[in-house]
């Protein structure tokens, strides 16, 4: 089937509104010849161009993406950037070095990050607060304690917290424990990547609803747009979970929808209600537990659906039925704000892998590719696009090895069975869930 530019559809709903009108970068057409290509401009292409700005200041690197900025996954995500990543299922002692590599990579990410924040002074609202990890039933509350073993074993800097303090801190009874992890930072997605793309490089040319509507290999490769083509010696590829569109990874990575509202901006009485911190952000410790935060601009945001929607963002129509399920778990939390309305809902698209991997490395001649994070891609992916920019240039590092060292993926069936059992496996995260929802 021959892709167009009604492939990468998107919405006005997510953070980007929140922000103010910006002028997009201009869509490339006719003919051209460049020595780097990126295609999509999210946290990891953005990290990617920026790196192969500074490795080849002569050269012009072309950014495409599809879509605005802010509008694919990394726009409209929750905004939880992990220096320490937490799996489910229990510690093992066994897979020690494996934790240790991927949280190596999330600080390496991490770091990257905040120092561009700060250099270009992006005004993201990052808060290097660290992040809650609740529990609320009988599931989560087994994994804390398996949590605070791995964390203790890694001798990482985090405190205990009971019902009460949980209670003091973020004004809800819900929690029975959790922990406070002190490493990580909150902070406006779509603000941040507008931030990034607006700070690259001069030798860094983003071209934006540009979509790559096919690639033909070859010396050099040749990039088919909707009115012209573009020539190139090497290919990064930081599309997601839309790589399968242009022929790469379509067996082994896939978009799982997710959907979470905002309140109007609370008022001080509000706000008070919540405890004693300006801002917070929770992680559930059950898979499909909700994701809530209480915004820097006094919002509340809770994030606690997700589905097997072919990789799209849902419609108007059933955003406001998932609004429902966003509304219970928000009263239940939060009886005293019950007559806060909410005043926007949104989706974005994750890109998971069946066995929850990442990608990372060369795929073809000249082609390389960094993606699929499972979820927890904000800072992992700002590692990756900058380990990928070195790794093609003959770069070694601790940290290209790290990322070298992903497991491979695994694969998955073609459709019609790839629906049936994509759908289930993302149903089955919400199992046991209970009041963690
Ligand atoms: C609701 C939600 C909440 C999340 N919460 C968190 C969180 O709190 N913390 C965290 O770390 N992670 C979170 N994630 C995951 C995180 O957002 C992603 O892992 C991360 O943004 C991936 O970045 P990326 O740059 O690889 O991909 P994307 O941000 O998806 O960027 C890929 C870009 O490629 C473009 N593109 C694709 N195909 C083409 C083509 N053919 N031509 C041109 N352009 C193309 C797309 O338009 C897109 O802009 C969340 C995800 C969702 C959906």
């Amino acid at each position: 089937m021959k892709l167009s530019r009604d492939d990468f559809a998107t919405d006005r709903h997510g953070w980007a509104e929140f922000l103010p009108e910006r002028l997009p970068s201009p869509t490339l057409s006719g003919t051209h010849r460049v020595s780097f290509i990126v295609i999509g401009a999210g946290v990891t292409g953005l990290a990617c161009a920026r790196r192969l700005a500074d490795l080849h200041p002569d050269d012009e690197i072309l950014l495409l993406d599809a879509r605005l900025v802010g509008q694919g996954a990394s726009g409209r995500n929750s905004g939880y950037a992990v220096a320490v990543s937490q799996f489910g299922g229990g510690f093992k002692a066994s897979e020690m070095p494996n934790y240790q590599r991927i949280n190596r990579i999330n600080q390496a990410g991490l770091d990257l990050l905040r120092a561009q924040v700060s250099e270009n002074d992006i005004a993201c609202q990052w808060n290097d607060c660290g992040f809650h990890h609740t529990a609320a039933d009988k599931l989560s509350m087994k994994e804390c304690e398996q949590f605070v073993h791995y964390l203790e074993a890694m001798n990482i800097a985090h405190t205990r917290l009971d019902q009460q303090a949980l209670r003091e801190r973020l004004g809800t009874n819900t929690y029975q424990r959790g922990v406070h992890v002190h490493d990580g930072a909150l902070l406006q997605p779509a603000a941040l990547v507008r931030g990034l793309a607006d700070s690259l490089p001069d030798n860094v040319k983003l071209c934006e609803q540009t979509p790559v509507l096919g690639i033909v290999e070859g010396a050099p490769l040749t990039l088919a747009l909707e009115n012209g083509q573009v020539r190139t010696d090497k290919l990064f590829l930081a599309t997601n979970y839309e790589a399968g569109k242009i022929g790469f990874l379509a067996r082994y990575l896939i978009g799982s929808t997710l959907a979470g509202s905002f309140t109007r901006i609370l008022t001080g009485p509000e706000l008070a209600s919540l405890g004693n911190l300006s801002e917070w952000g929770v992680l559930s410790l059950h898979g499909g537990g909700a994701t809530v935060r209480l915004t820097a601009d006094g919002r509340l945001c809770l994030r606690n659906t997700a589905e097997y929607h072919g990789g799209a963002l849902l419609s108007d129509k059933q955003l406001a039925d998932r609004q429902a399920i966003h509304r219970e778990s928000f009263e239940r939390r939060f009886p005293q704000l019950a007559d806060v309305p909410f005043e926007f809902a949104w989706s974005g698209v994750e890109g998971i892998s069946r066995n929850g991997t990442n990608f990372f490395g060369r795929q073809h001649d000249n082609i390389y590719l960094a993606g699929g994070y499972n979820g927890s891609g904000v800072s992992r992916g700002t590692a990756f696009g900058t380990a990928l920019a070195d790794y093609a240039n003959g770069g070694q590092s601790d940290l290209i090895s790290d990322c070298l060292a992903s497991a491979p993926g695994s694969w998955m069936p073609p459709r019609p069975l790839l629906d049936v059992g994509a759908a289930f496996t993302v149903r089955s995260r919400f199992k046991g869930v209970g009041l963690d929802r």
